[in-house]
């Protein structure tokens, strides 16, 4: 029988048992990227975080995201459950055995599926003691996320709150990433939309309004200094920033209600 999915947007609307569902893939990210932080310390491997989130992960049952995805630059699929993007690295950073510095930010982005619904989160971690530009780089792009928590409300435009989100960040003095933005999620890790965390009013194309039964992975990643980034290596994973200073990365999946959004990746389930 053919299945009848609603649709706005470009995006696949999900029912409220879906959203539960979803749910449940958002509290398992939550429980890794908890566990994640209080490993973090100067000293420890990416590759060690790696190796507790693939256990989180199995032991719950389900299926790591970014695992053997690939891209077009890429040259070979991505080995890890978690993506680990130390300091210039913006993200798709591959676990290491490098050990943390004090000092060093590292974001950590984790997606997992579990019974046929995604979920997607993403946070900056502090390696002990960071200078004070590195701590309001993180509290900035913090902030930028926690708009878009607030703004959403049915029926308005995404450029109206993005607009909102860039305003911050570059009051600030920081600048928004362009060439990675944030998606709708569901069954897959990647659906329609797309979720920019800035406007440009050329691409009017990218804006949508918002519906309730929407999900979005919305993440600003927010340079220290200019916007531009690059492949920092031949294997066309890492993206750094193109002038080497620090970069910060906060994700979180939400639904969107008929009163605003539901995060559905910061540990407050009810399953
Ligand atoms: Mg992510
Ligand atoms: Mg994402």
């Amino acid at each position: 029988m053919k299945s009848i999915m609603r649709r706005a947007g470009g995006a696949i609307l999900k029912s409220p048992d879906e959203i539960e569902q979803m749910r449940r893939a958002g509290t398992l990210v939550y429980r890794v990227l908890s566990r994640v932080r209080e490993m973090v310390r100067p000293g420890i491997s990416t590759a060690e975080l790696n190796t507790e989130a693939e256990r989180l992960i199995a032991e719950a049952g389900a299926e790591p995201l970014f695992r053997g995805v690939t891209t077009q630059q890429a040259k070979f699929p991505f080995p890890a459950a978690l993506c680990t993007s130390i300091d210039a690295q913006v993200v798709h950073g591959i676990p290491s055995e490098e050990p943390l510095k004090e000092g060093s930010v590292v974001s950590v982005d984790c997606g997992v599926r579990i019974d046929g619904f995604c979920g997607d989160s993403a946070v900056t971690l502090p390696v002990g003691q960071v200078a004070p530009d590195v701590e309001r780089l993180l509290e900035v792009t913090r902030e930028a996320l926690a708009i878009a928590i607030r703004e959403i409300r049915p029926r308005r435009w995404w450029s109206d709150i993005a607009a909102k989100m860039q305003a911050q960040v570059e009051s600030a003095g920081f600048s928004v990433v362009r060439e990675f933005v944030g998606h709708g999620i569901g069954r897959e890790m990647h659906e329609e939309p797309k979720v920019p965390n800035y406007v440009d009013r050329r691409e009017g194309r990218m804006d949508f309004r918002l519906v309730p039964g929407m999900v979005l992975a919305i993440e600003p990643m927010v340079n220290m200094g200019s916007a531009g980034v690059l492949y920092e290596d031949a294997t066309g994973w890492p993206v750094v920033t193109r002038d080497g200073l620090k970069a910060a990365h906060f994700e979180h999946t939400m639904a969107v209600t008929a009163s605003g959004a539901d995060v559905l990746t910061d540990g407050h389930a009810e399953v």
